[in-house]
């Protein structure tokens, strides 16, 4: 189990580095409830954390987690402690707010500096999973969790990976079909085409055109025509009907 959940932790990180440039030492958000539960499970953060994503790991939190692990009274001092020792990203909080709020706005709407977040608020990190290229860490039953990559996360690291390779494909195209193909194939058929278009054309459209214009002289001619037909088929059936 611990072989098989290894490997698939390393596969989803190496999407993050693939398709959103995650590198080493891979940046950790810490909120105060997982590092709660973290050292309730017994765990060294700074040494169980690099070991189960299998890379190095710099792990942080903010003011406000730390303004919210204070208020949390004596059950949470040494957390609080833990958490105070920890580097800090800057946010722009005074006074503080909550933990999730401060997390929010540190990843920001795209997560540009790569942060990953581990966290046991559900709500935070649904809504985190909605942003494309945030590794989701959580502890279950003392056990570390690597979320696997949302859809969001899926869906955009397919569209970079396109990105990647459909660049080259329009140059070589366009290099390969410009100058050989179609010049060769415009430059033939137009004007044979023209030629014959021209003359099939010529005795029925100029017709046509002119005709407008003499509108009751075509009109006498159809009418002219159209009942000698009729003629010749009506006594026929009639003839033969009444014989
Ligand atoms: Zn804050």
């Amino acid at each position: 189990m611990k072989l098989k959940r290894q490997k698939k932790t390393k596969k989803n990180m190496q999407i993050y580095g693939h398709s959103f440039g995650f590198r080493q030492p891979y940046q950790f958000i810490l909120d105060g409830n997982f590092i709660h539960v973290a050292r309730l499970t017994g765990k060294k953060l700074e040494e169980t954390l690099p070991a189960f994503i299998g890379a190095e790991t710099r792990l942080m939190t903010t003011y406000c987690v730390y303004a919210e692990l204070k208020k949390l009274g004596p059950d949470f001092r040494p957390t609080a402690a833990y958490a105070k020792k920890l580097e800090k990203r800057r946010c722009t909080h005074n006074p503080a707010v909550s933990a999730a709020e401060c997390i929010k706005e540190i990843i920001g709407d795209t997560n540009k500096n790569n942060y990953c977040a581990a966290s046991q608020d559900v709500e935070l990190r649904r809504h985190l999973g909605k942003i494309p290229g945030i590794p989701l860490v959580y502890i279950n039953k003392s056990v570390i969790i690597l979320e696997p990559p949302s859809k969001a996360s899926l869906e955009r690291s397919k569209q970079l990976e396109i990105q990647k390779v459909q660049p080259d494909l329009p140059k070589k195209r366009k290099l390969e079909e410009e100058p050989q193909a179609p010049r060769k194939k415009k430059k033939e058929p137009n004007p044979l085409s023209v030629k014959k278009k021209k003359p099939k054309a010529a005795p029925a459209n100029p017709k046509a055109d002119k005709v407008t214009p003499k509108q009751e002289d075509h009109e006498t001619t159809k009418e002219e025509t159209a009942p000698k037909r009729k003629r010749k088929r009506k006594p026929k059936t009639e003839s033969g009907a009444d014989e």
